[in-house]
């Protein structure tokens, strides 16, 4: 006799991990979409005053955090959900509004964790493929919206193709997207994205009460290792997700560093800089050696090639680790961070071995 799983976990695919953690010694590190710098050092002291107090529980609210974001961005902090890590408030959400008989929709590929949403309610996922340049093709994902339909995804910049779609775009289809439907706009990497300001999007809270804007202190502020992430949203999807996750779900930690790194949007604004900067930097040199790049607007590139299992091997051997695209639903492609310069030049360089070998 062994313990029986639910029926559902033979859906539920374990995550895709890096290869990052498998090796020791100096890596390279262009695996996970993370930023090179640590966290600013006032955010270190904000950590540090909070360690003495690890003996009592986070404030289950998050007030000072949500406070800090209302103020940021002008919002109600009503409407303001936290999470441990945005993934938490996109597990959180679809326990609250999936179930058998209930689908959600989503661009492929895109983020690897939204498969798990359906996998793990046991709705239906209906899954619609990118457009030959790799962004979403919102008129066919419009046509695939029915009665059943709960939740919408839309990946902006998308995760792994990096690409973008101006807000205009977005705003459209939302207009037409039917009211009983909760389209969660996923900005992971919103601050990269320099077709738009981030506060741009918030016009769409505005006019549409159907609307999620989903974020994180993962990339931009550096801080996914202590996992803090946001939404701005509606009351009832914040009590919504609130309700159905266990409570202190974000941690003390992460609270007193994630409001502290809010204070330093001149930090912020100096690391979109250098990002985009490493962004032409990264695609004209890959450019120069035929490599094809997607018109990236986060902070990696999505590279075809043709051997991808022999470019991820050989990359390895020069201890630099990236993702291969058939791990994230294309094969036949690389997906590279941007690390510092010297880590993207130490890329180029075995790129150019793997090349030169084949
Ligand atoms: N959305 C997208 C598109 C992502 O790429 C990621 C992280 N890779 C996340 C959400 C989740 O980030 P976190 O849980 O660290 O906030």
């Amino acid at each position: 006799m062994s313990i029986e799983f639910s029926s559902r976990m033979r859906d539920v695919a374990p995550y895709p991990q890096a290869a990052t953690y498998a090796f020791g010694g100096d890596l390279v590190k262009l695996a996970s979409n993370e930023t090179p710098w640590p966290p600013h050092p006032d955010v270190l002291e904000a950590i540090k005053a909070h360690v003495g107090d690890l003996n009592r529980y986070p404030d289950p609210g998050g007030t000072a955090l949500r406070k800090a974001l209302a103020q940021r961005y002008d919002y109600a902090p009503e409407r303001i959900a936290l999470g441990n890590g945005s993934c938490d408030i996109l597990l959180g959400v679809a326990q609250a509004m999936l179930e058998p008989g209930a689908e959600i929709v989503y661009a492929w590929p895109s983020f690897s964790m939204y498969p798990h949403l359906a996998a793990m309610t046991g709705a239906r996922a209906v899954t619609v493929p990118l457009d030959d340049a790799g962004r979403h093709d919102l008129e066919a994902m419009l046509r695939e919206i029915t009665v059943a339909t709960r939740i919408c995804l839309i990946c902006n910049p998308n995760n792994p193709t990096a690409t973008a779609l101006p807000l205009d775009q977005i705003a459209d289809f939302v207009d037409q997207v039917p009211r009983h439907v909760l389209v969660v706009i996923d900005e992971a990497y919103v601050e990269f994205n320099l077709l738009q300001d981030p506060d741009d999007s918030l016009e769409l809270l505005k006019k549409n009460t159907n609307v999620v804007l989903l974020r994180t202190f993962s990339k931009v502020y550096g801080l996914c290792g202590l996992r803090v992430g946001y939404a701005l949203a509606s009351d009832t999807f914040r009590d919504a997700v609130d309700r159905i996750r266990q409570p202190f779900s974000v941690n003390a930690l992460a609270l007193a560093a994630a409001t502290e790194a809010l204070r330093h949007q001149d930090e912020v604004a100096r690391r979109v800089e250098r990002i985009a900067i490493e962004r032409v930097h990264v695609e004209s040199e890959l450019a120069e050696r035929g490599l094809a790049t997607t018109e990236g607007q986060a902070n990696f590139s999505w590279v075809a090639v043709e051997d991808e299992a022999a470019v991820l091997a050989g990359l390895e051997e020069r201890g630099v680790i990236v993702r291969g695209g058939a791990a994230l639903g294309d094969p036949g492609h690389i997906r590279v961070t941007y690390g510092t310069r010297p880590e993207n030049d130490a890329f180029l360089a075995a790129i150019d071995a793997v090349i030169q070998r084949a």
